[in-house]
């Protein structure tokens, strides 16, 4: 079956932990409730695709352990190709503990565990999907060689790039990275650490945007939170805002990853669109999971979004 879509990328169980507030070191406290979910962008993002009804597959790697193995059957029950998620015996699955305090403030460890498994020859074993893929997708929570691997690979074969450089680099990045993207979508930090500028709002985004343009990619788009993204382009430089949809937003966890699968979606599904378009629902489909709290659960299903969408 080819893909629409191809993510090449993370798998981080969430282990939150609620409490009436966070430890101080050394102490223990009893927390209220505990919860586990399915995380880590890469799969956030395939799986927010797969939602919306792209046929997706997904490069990965998990530990040979009861998370991996839950990992994969929730990606067969959505429906995702998992034939190139494998399982390393030399790390755990990625886990991400994290800490909820009454107040709404968290602490989170990640351990990358498995994902920094995932390969260059992971990556060549799955020619076949950058082969027949329409959209492949990648973000920064493997490793930087796997993921300039995956974004060369694709890019070589002809297959639209999108790259979601989160979490925000701790180095500079090879300018192949850039190169090889068709489109580079960030979030205002993550923005800020590649640019050097500081952005924070719709004005300083447009300032910011042809800086990531000349940095070799196609499309330059900056995500803003509730105010939607910014975005340019090589046809056209003149930045441009998409303004956000105005939602009561109860959980915004994971919103920068609906964004990226909707809009891996729209490319794959829909590539006749005016690029303006394809920004204003994503958005949509971004705005309406942060109605719902979760990250994986709060994506919407293609049926509950309106068709005007589609
Ligand atoms: P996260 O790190 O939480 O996954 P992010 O910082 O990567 O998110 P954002 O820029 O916050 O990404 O959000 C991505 C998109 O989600 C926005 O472009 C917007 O369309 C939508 N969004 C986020 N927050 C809101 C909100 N409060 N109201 C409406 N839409 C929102």
């Amino acid at each position: 079956m080819a893909a629409d879509i191809l993510v090449t990328g993370s798998c981080n169980m969430d282990l939150i932990t609620y409490a009436p507030r966070l430890p101080l070191p050394g102490e223990t406290i009893h927390g209220t409730r505990y919860v586990t979910g399915f995380g880590g962008k890469g799969s956030n993002q395939c799986v927010a695709a797969a939602k919306l009804g792209a046929k997706a597959s997904m490069i990965a790697k998990v530990g040979n352990d009861a998370y991996g193995k839950e990992y994969i059957e929730n990606f067969k029950a959505l429906g995702i190709d998992t034939g190139h998620v494998t399982m390393t015996e030399d790390a755990c699955t990625g886990v991400a503990p994290i800490v909820v305090g009454a107040d709404g403030t968290n602490s989170i460890i990640i351990v990358p565990g498995a994902n920094l498994h995932l390969t260059e020859s992971d990556i060549d074993a799955a020619s076949s999907l950058f082969q027949s893929a329409k959209v492949m997708l990648c973000q920064l929570e493997i490793s930087p060689e796997s993921t300039l691997c995956a974004l060369r690979k694709a890019k070589g074969a002809g297959v639209f790039t999108i790259f979601n450089p989160a979490p925000a680099p701790q180095k500079e990045l090879d300018p192949d990275f850039y190169k090889n993207s068709d489109i580079v979508c960030p979030n205002e930090t993550e923005a800020s650490t590649i640019t050097g500028l500081e952005v924070t709002d719709v004005e300083s985004a447009k300032v910011a945007v042809p800086h990531l343009l000349k940095m070799g990619c196609g499309i330059a788009i900056i995500t803003l939170g509730k105010d939607g993204c910014v975005f340019a382009s090589k046809e056209r430089e003149e930045p441009c805002w998409v303004k956000g949809e105005k939602v009561n937003a109860v959980d915004t966890t994971g919103a920068g990853d609906a964004f990226a699968g909707a809009l891996a979606f729209f490319f794959a599904k829909f590539p006749h669109l005016p690029l303006e378009e394809k920004l204003r629902r994503s958005c949509y489909v971004a705005s309406d999971s942060v109605c719902r709290e979760g990250t994986q659960k709060s994506y919407p299903y293609r049926r509950d979004l309106p068709e005007e969408i589609f």
